[in-house]
């Protein structure tokens, strides 16, 4: 009786020990289904992908990431050092790495990598940050989309815009100063002519604007390196407020300039000024008659890191929330009551975003249609 329960249990224990076999053979299996769906997209994606130690090793990358950097094998690229000759001093790793460290991913940044045979290619890179149980950095990982083609077609038109503006400027100087002479010498012109003439010179110096702010906006593209200096802001608010005073009295507005202090702060003085001057320009040109610009500075109440906040405020059209981001974008302009009847490229709030950052600043609105506008800029304060 007692041989018949054992043996029963033996033959229990066995089945359930054949069922346990087979279900971990079927999770293998489907393992290895999921490694190979995985090992397949990894070797055939059309993107590079990588992984590399966060000093720029390579530790594994696939076939699309070696064809892009024109190597044949892993071997050959396993030594390769990204941190040390893989970018452009125009797109710093150091910025790269200080995003996956702060938090933890980078999404579509755009560098430079240099190929095998020393030629360069320019990528759009996803990267993540692996960390270990103790939030130390292992390895990143990342995917490499190759933008050379289109990059390249970007330079043409750069070229393009550059050349264009250049050429244009050397007849225009001579056209504006033709136009002042006869505004000046010629006297006794019948009104109408003389309406022309003002009409003319509006529109040169229109055209002058124009060519101004290409140009701009191609330099600061590749933002230059600016020597930064200990300057004193009051003065640079007070010429940039001047800047516009006479058009300002015209069209009975008023400019009010109200300094908290005058603060000592690091930067490039003209770079400042025309910040400061661009954006009492916007606030003159979308405010209706009769308005009011104000400018302030004070200090920012963030003690870890001392700024200078610059404030310059209207009580004009306004801008929708939904385009206070898009304003500082190339060519975005708004649709208010005054933007046709004022003109413009929508390329000044873009060279003011990249001259505040160029500086370690930050810029931003607040503003609601039909209240008004305050754009507000951060300068680095030197105590
Ligand atoms: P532009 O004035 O040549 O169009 P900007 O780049 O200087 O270009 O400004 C972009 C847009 O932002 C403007 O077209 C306008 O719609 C809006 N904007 C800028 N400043 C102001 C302001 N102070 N008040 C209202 N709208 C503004």
């Amino acid at each position: 009786m007692d041989k018949i329960a054992i043996k029963n249990d033996q033959d229990y224990e066995i089945s359930i020990l054949r069922e346990r076999i087979s279900e971990l053979e079927g999770l293998t299996e489907r393992l290895r289904q999921s490694e190979e769906r995985y090992r397949y997209f990894f070797e055939t994606s059309p993107v590079g992908i990588y992984r590399t130690t966060p000093e720029g090793r390579i530790l594994l990358c696939n076939q699309r990431l070696l064809d892009m950097l024109g190597y044949d094998s892993f071997e050959g690229i396993k030594d390769r050092d990204l941190e040390g000759d893989g970018s452009e001093p125009y797109y710093p790793r150091a910025r790269f790495k200080q995003l996956l460290k702060i938090k933890g991913e980078a999404e579509i940044l755009e560098a430079a990598w240099i190929k095998k045979d020393g030629s360069i290619i320019y990528v759009r890179e996803n990267a993540r940050a692996v960390k270990d149980k103790n939030g130390e950095i292992i390895y990143y990982e990342g995917r490499v989309e190759d933008i050379t083609e289109r990059k390249n077609l970007e330079q043409a038109k750069e070229d393009f815009i550059s050349t264009a503006a250049h050429e244009l400027r050397t007849p225009l100087t001579s056209l504006q100063g033709y136009l002042a002479l006869l505004d000046k010498e010629h006297h006794g012109l019948a009104d109408k002519e003389q309406a022309y003439i003002n009409k003319l010179v509006k529109a040169a110096h229109r055209l002058h604007e124009i060519v101004e702010d290409l140009l701009s906006v191609i330099r600061l593209d590749h933002r230059p390196n600016v020597d930064l200096v200990a300057f004193q802001l009051e003065p640079v608010m007070e010429e940039a407020a001047n800047e516009w005073r006479l058009k300002a009295k015209e069209e009975r507005k008023s400019i009010i300039l109200e300094t908290q202090g005058d603060y000592v702060i690091q930067g490039e003085p003209e770079y400042t000024k025309k910040i400061i001057s661009n954006l009492i320009g916007n606030a003159v040109k979308y405010t209706e008659n009769g308005g009011t610009i104000r400018i302030t500075n004070s200090r920012s109440a963030d003690d870890n890191q001392p700024m200078v906040l610059v404030t310059v405020e209207d009580n004009g059209v306004g801008i929708a929330k939904e385009h206070h981001q898009d304003i500082f974008t190339k060519f975005f302009r708004a649709p208010n009551p005054l933007s046709v009847k004022a003109g413009g490229t929508g390329l000044g709030l873009y060279i003011v975003r990249q001259l505040v950052e160029i500086q370690r600043g930050r810029i931003w609105v607040n503003s609601e249609v039909g209240r008004g506008s305050k754009f507000t800029f951060t300068m680095p304060l030197r105590e």
